[in-house]
């Protein structure tokens, strides 16, 4: 049976003398594993689709379970996103994370908007990539149900200013008159900086400031979904 997806490619693996095997998160089919014959061939015509970021109509035939790929139509390869080192690994990170949090053939529409939205901005928009990377796991922990409020107290909604708290269980940031053993403290200033983001101010410079926000994220995924992003660690190290 052939079908068609739209789909951005999250990973490829060579296979063989000259096949890929893609990981492949489809807007109709959620994450899905796609053979791709032949693209690592000279003038190969589905080259595209082999390289990660690549958004692209895809027809799929499928056979016993496993899909195929046999034709593309390229929407957008994000090609500055290969230009800039810093924006090169905030979309890997972007990518991996994708791959890390949805379960194979679960559709996510949500999450897929979210993904496309980041990746033409990281692409095209001249906004700071760290800070549109900490946006992004924002609402993808929103999106997935491990939101993390940072509006104010998660206990007594009081506005946080001197010592901040995170409760992982809660998934909530609190005051040092609501917090419970076992919740550990953290920069406020990071906390500052993570809220602002939240609320969609992306315009933020100081970079030391913006690599602890990713390092927030990196602990606060590390502990939710028990995942260890290796692109985020070499995006924190440069
Ligand atoms: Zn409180």
């Amino acid at each position: 049976m052939n079908e068609k997806v739209n789909g951005i490619t999250l990973r490829a693996v060579n296979y063989k003398d000259s096949d890929k095997i893609l990981t492949v998160f489809a807007l109709e089919k959620g994450k899905i594993t796609v053979g791709a014959k032949g693209v690592r061939k000279a003038n190969a015509k589905m080259k595209q689709i082999s390289e990660p970021f690549c958004f692209a109509e895809s027809m799929l035939a499928e056979k016993s379970g496993r899909f195929t790929v046999t034709e593309i139509n390229s929407f957008d390869a994000f090609y500055p996103i290969r230009c800039d080192i810093v924006k090169y690994y905030a979309g890997m990170t972007a990518l991996e994370l994708t791959d890390a949090i949805l379960p194979d053939r679960l559709e996510s529409a949500g999450h897929f908007v979210l993904l496309v939205e980041f990746l033409k901005k990281l692409a095209y928009k001249p906004i700071n990539p760290v800070n549109l990377l900490v946006k992004f796991f924002y609402d993808v922990a929103l999106e997935h149900g491990y939101s993390i409020n940072l509006a104010s107290c998660g206990r007594c909604g009081e506005v946080i200013e001197e010592k901040v708290f995170l409760s992982l269980k809660d998934g909530c940031c609190v005051c040092e008159g609501c917090k419970k053993q076992g919740e550990n403290g953290f920069s406020i200033d990071t906390y500052k900086y993570l809220k602002r983001v939240s609320e969609g101010d992306l315009d933020i410079k100081d970079k030391e400031t913006a690599k602890n926000g990713l390092r927030f994220f990196a602990y606060y995924f590390s502990k939710v979904i028990s995942v260890n992003l290796k692109c985020l660690s070499t995006l924190i190290e440069m």
